[in-house]
């Protein structure tokens, strides 16, 4: 596996590839991302995997500060994965002057996260938009795990980028349920085990709340028993109508964002 930290060095070395998988990443290696990573050495000549911590996308200071960094753990689980090449670049490489602040996307972006992060999606296409004008890979492989931020790409890439697709790939869950997250490595086993009790709780009733038969009042009283400090939302969405064009047949998925002490998790069921 080939590490580079210059973009520019990391260009020249990719010029003639044609079929590259990308990957990017805010690294803390978990099993979720090595999911994407096996899927493009099937699917691709080259698999590239990036880590940066955008950090124009967070929207607390702290949020950015405890973000998990685990490097050199991130780099042998990422070498394990037969992964052709790791791009580490700096901030400056990524913004040499500074983040485009008038970049426009779905309107999809001011519902659900986007109501309680405003600039936060705006902050993610800008930031893979620079990785694709970089990389322009065949390839871009993006988690379900974060549908919201899956649709909003999907659509930007199918506009702007004809040639490169999107692979959407499944969440990955431990064992109770919980899907894996960087995140997770901030909560203590208990908060875990709580965290995973609102994936079961909502998955168990998750028709009866679409059909509501079950009130979305009542989830969120219970789930805040489970031991959850405060619930932004939990909403219903038929993911068929968020973007255009739109499918008839109905689709419907239970999109939750929550915290446990200070760690915000999101999830869809
Ligand atoms: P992150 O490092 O959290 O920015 O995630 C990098 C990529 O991995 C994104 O496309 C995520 O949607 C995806 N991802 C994160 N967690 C999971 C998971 N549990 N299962 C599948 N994909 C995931």
């Amino acid at each position: 596996m080939k590490i580079l930290l210059n973009k520019k060095q990391l260009i020249k070395l990719i010029e003639k590839e044609k079929n590259i998988g990308f990957i990017p990443t805010m690294g803390a290696i978990h099993k979720g991302h090595i999911s994407l990573f096996k899927k493009s050495n099937i699917q691709c000549k080259k698999t590239l995997v990036s880590i940066f911590i955008n950090k124009y996308q967070f929207n607390k200071k702290k949020d950015y500060k405890t973000y998990p960094r685990i490097n050199k753990k991130d780099v042998s689980l990422i070498k394990k994965s037969n992964v052709d090449y790791l791009f580490l670049p700096t901030n400056k490489q990524i913004y040499p002057s500074g983040p485009n602040k008038k970049i426009k996307i779905n309107p999809f972006s001011k519902k659900l996260c986007g109501k309680y992060r405003p600039g936060h999606f705006e902050s993610v296409v800008d930031v893979i938009d620079r990785f694709i004008k970089i990389i322009y890979p065949k390839k871009i492989y993006l988690g379900e795990k974060d549908f919201q931020q899956l649709k909003i790409l999907e659509d930007h890439i199918k506009k702007k980028y004809k040639k490169i697709s999107v692979v959407r790939c499944k969440t990955i869950r431990e064992k109770n349920g919980l899907a894996l997250s960087s995140r997770n490595s901030l909560l203590s086993k208990k908060e875990e085990t709580n965290a995973s009790k609102v994936y079961n709780f909502i998955n168990i009733n998750k028709y009866k709340i679409i059909k509501k038969k079950i009130d979305i009042k009542f989830i969120r009283r219970k789930i805040i028993q489970f031991g959850i400090s405060k619930i932004d939302y939990i909403e219903v969405v038929n993911i068929n109508k968020i973007t255009k064009p739109f499918k008839k047949k109905k689709k419907f998925k239970i999109f939750i964002a929550y915290y446990i002490g200070d760690v915000r998790l999101i999830d869809n069921i």
